[in-house]
């Protein structure tokens, strides 16, 4: 009989919270739809897509609509089907088997995924109590156990946390292993590492256009770093792995600049909404929950009722992220933040 092995006989696929939620703030997406004369733009744009023809393979107007959008230079950016498949791709290029890897924990939970699938040796980094990350820390154990790959995401999905950049050139530089910088949520901050990228040769830093730019169906996500790992990646990616459709949508919408600036700015402002709302609530219910102030599109829930306000919300046709440690509530429309914020009122109210 054909057994599975080892690496993937636990495994189960990934199962994201499905159904029919009226209000879904659970996967960090944006809330608002593309507008509808940019969709007629793609629509007129996709009547003379060759779809018999493979996909352009280095997604060439994309990076570089990326790359105008950025101020960077398409030599130093490569494409990708959503930047999870860029983690799977630098975890199975980068990394050799029994090499050691080091993520943190809180964090992203599909770097341990992709790690242990590439067979390397995890290095698993805490974070403190009050969930920051302890630069000093990171650099030691990092050198101390000789790794060779280190990922995680600043700000950090799920505690919506991030490091200056004056403590992330710090951990580059500490540290002698290659720095995979997930920046998917840095579009809500101003942190970026991107205008320094070319300083460091151990540094590549990861885009998406999931969340800030509301083209979670789409799966385009961006590596940025230096030629010679931007050309590794190339090398090592699957030969079409971003289709023409997407190359095409991503490369109209990229080239909007006001238009994401100004939606940008609307999911910030609902963050910021949430996060008021949700105060409000921790004042009127003392010690029943406290929120950590972020800088992401979703704010981080500190509550000993953790598990009853979750099925209490999806009962409710409500869908956040419940972790171990807090619930994350992605910013939405403000009437789903009202929505949500009032239910979890209810559920205190009601002395649940
Ligand atoms: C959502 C998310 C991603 C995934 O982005 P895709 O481009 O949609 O694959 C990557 N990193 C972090 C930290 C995320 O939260």
């Amino acid at each position: 009989m054909y057994e599975l092995n080892e690496k993937i006989r636990d495994l189960v696929p990934y199962e994201p919270i499905n159904g029919d939620y009226k209000i879904r703030l659970d996967a960090n997406e944006s809330f608002l739809p593309v507008p509808e004369y940019i969709m007629k733009e793609v629509i007129a744009s996709e009547l003379s897509l060759q779809f018999n023809r493979y996909p352009d393979a280095v997604a060439e107007k994309l990076c570089a609509a990326f790359s105008s959008a950025y101020g960077l230079d398409p030599v130093n950016v490569a494409a990708g089907n959503g930047s999870d498949e860029l983690i799977s791709v630098i975890f199975g290029g980068f990394l050799m088997r029994g090499e050691a890897f080091a993520t943190v924990s809180q964090d992203f939970s599909m770097y341990d995924f992709y790690g242990s699938l590439s067979e390397g040796r995890a290095v698993k980094i805490q974070k403190e109590a009050d969930f920051t990350l302890d630069v000093d820390k990171v650099i030691k154990t990092c050198n101390d156990e000789n790794v060779r790959l280190l990922i995680f995401s600043n700000p950090c999905n799920p505690t919506s946390l991030g490091l200056d950049r004056e403590k992330i050139r710090k951990l580059i530089k500490g540290v002698n292993g290659l720095v995979i910088l997930d920046e998917a949520y840095m579009d809500f901050w101003d942190q970026s590492m991107l205008s320094e990228v070319l300083n460091y040769d151990n540094l590549l830093i990861l885009k998406t256009c999931s969340k800030a730019f509301g083209l979670a169906a789409l799966r385009l996500g961006f590596a940025v770093g230096n030629e010679k790992l931007v050309r590794a990646i190339k090398a090592i990616k699957s030969p079409y792995n971003v289709n023409s459709f997407s190359q095409m949508m991503g490369t109209v919408l990229l080239s909007h600049k006001a238009e994401t600036a100004a939606a940008l700015k609307q999911i910030v402002a609902s963050r910021k909404e949430l996060e008021e709302m949700l105060l409000k609530l921790s004042e009127e219910f003392p010690g029943k929950l406290s929120i950590i102030p972020g800088c992401t599109n979703f704010v981080t829930v500190i509550t000993e009722d953790k598990e009853e306000i979750f099925s209490y919300l999806l009962k409710l046709g409500i869908a956040i992220r419940k972790f171990p440690e807090f619930l994350r509530i992605t910013a939405g429309s403000h009437s789903e933040n009202c929505e949500t914020v009032r239910f979890i009122g209810n559920f205190f109210r009601e002395g649940k």
